[in-house]
């Protein structure tokens, strides 16, 4: 089977690493550079614990946290991924119910009985796991540990998945931009590329998330997105000896590598009116490095060093799209929100159904075809 994939960040490269394992003759186009989409500018927290509006839509999350954990057994020395641990709170609002209408006593019991490692913490456990969180930020509300979670570094997993499926098992990268899918009646024979070139196969992968509808030349097959932006801004490297990723009201954190840290808000996000203005004085950028020093004190005297400002690829209803389109063959679209959890599953699932003719569970709820008549 010959096979383009379309784009390689942490989606597109585990699609491409597992369909050249399985066996296909695979090409992926890359405009920019493996994990240099919205894979590079993330929060990257592998997780489930955040996704309980369907059992399905967990399940599937589960799955890829479980395999981001398998797939390192193929790259010895891997050191993408990280698992200190995840605290999250909650402000008192939230707590009773209020704001979010959530309550995180039954959020915790739902994870425990789906088997999702979890537990409370009080605010001495919290203390001696991590001495520099000020305890006023947290203020009475319970503190939710999660013991093996922790985030992924996408850009050099999607560059390592990519070295691998050119190593050893013969794809090859063509750094390029498809400009659209060549379509012949209701079938899909390949890419054109924005040069002109047409490369020919058996099937094409869509993994060019946010962009995922720019190369569909027929509106009757485009996925309808839902995008949203989020900025992120990091720190220099601040030597504060914080371990654990922070979920919480005022912000989520985490360390980012060399003593910097990550900071970014859901709330913030929301305020993003465009993508312009990626730079340290970026007025949200600095409402997350005040509200970082209110949850570290150590970083009180810490400015921002960089700021990046994302679209994430989410389909319509909010969950991933992954399957053929109907009425075009040879053609199969991979988009999804929480693209870093899913990533190395979406991988394995795709050669499955692909080359091995094996349709997998997993993926029932979520094919693109709810979107069409
Ligand atoms: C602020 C923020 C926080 C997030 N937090 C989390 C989190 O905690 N956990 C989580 O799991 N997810 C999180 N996400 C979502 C996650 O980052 C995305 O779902 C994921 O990165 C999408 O990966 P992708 O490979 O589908 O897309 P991308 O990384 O964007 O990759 C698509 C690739 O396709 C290429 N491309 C596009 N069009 C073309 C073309 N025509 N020709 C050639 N190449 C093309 C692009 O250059 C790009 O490299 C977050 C996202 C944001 C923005």
């Amino acid at each position: 089977m010959k096979a383009i994939v379309v784009g390689a960040g942490v989606v597109g490269s585990s699609v491409a690493y597992r369909l050249a394992q399985a066996g296909a003759d695979v090409t992926v186009v890359e405009e920019r550079r493996p994990g240099g989409g919205t894979s590079s500018v993330t929060y990257a927290w592998v997780n489930a614990c955040e996704k309980l509006t369907s059992e399905a839509y967990f399940r599937l999350n589960f799955a890829g946290r479980q395999a981001h954990e398998a797939i390192l057994a193929e790259f010895p020395g891997a050191n993408w991924y990280h698992r200190p641990g995840v605290l999250q709170w909650q402000d008192a609002e939230a707590e009773a119910g209020g704001r979010d209408g959530s309550d995180p006593m039954a959020k915790l019991e739902q994870l425990v009985a789906w088997g999702y490692p979890a537990e409370v913490l009080g605010l001495d456990d919290v203390r001696r796991l991590e001495p520099e969180i000020n305890p006023e930020a947290i203020g009475s509300a319970p503190v939710i540990h999660y013991p093996r979670d922790g985030w992924l570094d996408p850009v050099p997993y999607s560059g390592a998945l990519i070295g691998a499926a050119r190593e050893r098992h013969g794809a090859s990268l063509l750094e390029a931009r498809a400009a659209r899918l060549m379509l012949a009646g209701n079938r899909c024979g390949g890419v054109v590329l924005e040069d002109g070139r047409t490369i020919e196969a058996d099937v094409v992968v869509n993994c060019a998330g946010r962009w995922l509808n720019d190369i569909v030349p027929a509106p009757e097959y485009r996925i309808p997105l839902a995008p949203t932006l989020g900025i992120v801004a990091y720190t220099p490297p601040a030597g504060a000896p914080l371990r654990s990723a922070l979920r919480t009201p005022l912000i989520n954190m985490r360390p980012d590598g060399g003593g910097r840290f990550l900071l970014r808000s859901n709330e913030l996000d929301r305020l993003l009116a465009d993508d312009q203005g990626a730079l340290p004085g970026h007025p949200l950028a600095q409402e997350l490095m005040r509200r970082a020093a209110r949850t570290v004190p150590a970083l009180k005297n810490v400015p921002v060093e960089a700021v990046r400002i994302a679209t994430r690829p989410i389909p319509q209803d909010s969950y991933s799209a992954v399957g053929p389109v109907p009425g075009l063959s040879n053609y199969y679209a991979v988009v999804t929100h929480s693209g870093v959890t899913l990533g190395a599953f979406l991988g394995e699932a795709v050669a499955d159904e692909l080359v091995h003719g094996r349709s997998r569970d997993e993926l029932s709820a979520f094919r693109p075809s709810r979107f069409f008549n």
